[in-house]
């Protein structure tokens, strides 16, 4: 992007008068696709978004690529392939989502896109991977802009409290719980 491009976003009049914090948690499925659903609505409208995944190193999942293909949106991962153990979180692993967190905060702090998705945050945090309050400052300081979009479950209380969105997808049913397996292209 050149300078005058990021000048212009970063300046341009906001579709919206305030950005809000939405966050999608609970065990149920669907955060990170209704996260995903947001992002495409907004691309829609010529919004500029950026989305962020903690915590998700396997290269599985069928969405990372082709979203990085639409214009407007630009995709950044972290994580290692493997499941993280939240007794016994391993160094790789709070090392990436720290620098998932200061992919973050660039991409909040550096007003130029509409909305940001934070995929998974909730569960760094409640991994203690990254520390609570970091996030809570990165809230406040936030161009009003800004809509931020953080999913994951878990989320922590001060993360609700502030929210101005909250949304908790409740399991009713879920195939695996009959064994059905996690299916490319519906649950990954
Ligand atoms: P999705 O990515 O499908 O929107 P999600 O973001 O709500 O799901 P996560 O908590 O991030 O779900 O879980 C990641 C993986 O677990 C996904 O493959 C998802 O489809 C699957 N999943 C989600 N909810 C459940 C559940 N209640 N039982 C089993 N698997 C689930
Ligand atoms: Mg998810």
């Amino acid at each position: 992007m050149t300078l005058s491009e990021h000048y212009a976003i970063a300046h341009a009049p906001s579709p919206w008068p305030r950005g809000l914090v939405q966050v999608y948690t609970g065990d149920g499925k669907g955060k990170t696709t209704a996260a995903l659903g947001l992002a495409l609505r907004a691309l829609g409208h010529g919004l500029r978004v950026h989305v962020i995944h903690f915590m998700k190193g396997d290269t599985r999942y069928g969405e990372q690529a082709i979203l990085a293909q639409l214009p407007g949106v630009t995709v950044e991962r972290f994580g290692l392939p493997t499941l993280c153990n939240p007794k016994n979180p391993r160094p790789e692993e709070r090392l990436q989502a720290h620098k998932a967190l200061e992919a973050a905060q660039n991409a909040v702090l550096g007003g130029q896109y509409h909305v940001v998705v934070l995929d998974e945050i909730n569960v760094a945090l409640a991994f203690g991977l990254i520390p609570v309050d970091a996030v809570m400052e990165l809230i406040r300081q936030r161009p009003p802009a800004v809509e931020l979009v953080l999913t994951g479950r878990k989320a922590p209380p001060e993360l609700i409290a502030i929210a101005d969105l909250v949304t908790e997808m409740r399991e009713v049913k879920h195939p695996f719980q009959q064994g059905v397996l996690a299916r490319p292209g519906i649950d990954y």
